[in-house]
């Protein structure tokens, strides 16, 4: 068995404020004088049902920690402690997710506070050698005109290079808002070149990626998981080239399944889905990106199939042609050499 701390691999499912080190958050708790709920501290990963309330209990620690985030020093600070940690995993691109208007208060604005996290990845990519680039996140607990704005400022800095915007994403709960009122948004980020990235088949099922699929046009989904329980749809996903990015740890903090082996991987890769696995809030879940090649291995997957796994995330990316052709490469080495 291979070390799959050095598998090369991509990561596409991360949020800025759950990339947060527990250190880190301890630091800035200290610094403001705010006591960290035990939840944080008790070393176990959150663990709540998959209905509102358990939502609430996720959204209410997700929030405990974004309130402490008041200043562009932290922001810069999570963002190249996010690119150093996905190094230590083996990670060569780290597209990380953000929604601004959190920070705006703080740094004067949502356009300064996007050109922080920006600024921000452009040095985090000279630092890790991971290359990082943002995807701006629009959240369903917000107006639909807000999201439009949110996907103008996207478009300002859309790229495909290190320090740019790649995509633009929906997330927060999948059951908030009408999802056909963000078409208008997502519409203004495609015409610019703009992957479309939002969550969706995590909290529901079928139908409802059906909604995101025909109103979003998504290149890739957010999860995506629930597609398993319809093969038709899933069938579907795989014809239209739509990539699943899998977050099995948070799957299970988050009770869309009760266990690491409910999670239907296997369906999925079994009909031919491009995966990548991503850690979504470490912070939260107690689990990075390593350990979700981890679980992967505990579902029965072999280092060949493990590799072929890290190459669909790297091509599900949105690097450039010659990035992914150097790292497949680098997965080849990885699976060539006899380790363990
Ligand atoms: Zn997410």
């Amino acid at each position: 068995m291979r070390d799959l701390s050095t598998l090369p691999k991509a990561h596409l499912h991360l949020h800025f404020t759950g990339s947060m080190r527990l250190e880190t958050l301890v630091d800035l708790a200290q610094s403001s004088r705010t006591r960290l709920p035990s939840s944080f501290i008790d070393g176990d990963p959150l663990r709540v049902p998959a209905d509102h309330r358990g939502w609430f209990r996720f959204q209410r620690a997700y929030d405990t920690a974004r309130h402490l985030v008041t200043s562009e020093e932290t922001m810069r600070r999570i963002v190249v402690e996010a690119a150093l940690d996905d190094a230590a995993e083996g990670s060569r691109r780290l597209e990380i997710q953000v929604d601004p208007t959190s920070y705006a208060p703080f740094v004067g604005g949502i356009t300064p506070a996007l050109e922080i996290i920006l600024d921000a990845a452009r040095q985090a990519t000279i630092l890790s050698g991971v290359e990082v680039a943002v995807i701006v996140a629009a959240s369903r607990i917000r107006h639909p005109l807000d999201a439009r704005t949110l996907a103008r400022l996207a478009v300002r800095y859309a790229g495909q290079e290190p320090g740019t915007v790649v995509g633009f994403g929906l997330s927060n709960d999948e059951r908030a808002g009408r999802t056909a009122s963000w078409g208008p948004a997502f519409r203004i980020a495609q015409r610019a070149g703009l992957a479309s990235l939002p969550h969706g088949g995590e909290l529901l099922g079928p139908s409802h990626v059906r909604d995101v699929v025909s109103a979003l046009g998504p290149t890739r989904l957010g999860h995506g998981v629930r597609t398993a329980e319809d093969p038709a749809l899933l069938d579907e996903i795989v014809r239209r080239g739509i990539s699943l990015e899998v977050c099995p740890a948070s799957n299970v903090s988050l009770g869309v399944y009760h266990e690491a082996a409910d999670v239907p991987l296997p369906t999925l890769l079994a009909h031919g889905a491009q995966v990548a696995l991503g850690a979504d809030d470490p912070l939260l879940f107690h689990s990075r990106l390593t350990d979700q090649y981890e679980i992967a291995r505990s579902l029965g997957l072999g280092d060949a199939a493990l590799a072929e796994l890290a190459r669909g995330s790297i091509r599900a990316s949105l690097a450039s042609p010659g990035s992914k052709a150097r790292w497949l490469a680098e997965v080849d080495d990885w699976l060539a050499s006899d380790q363990g």
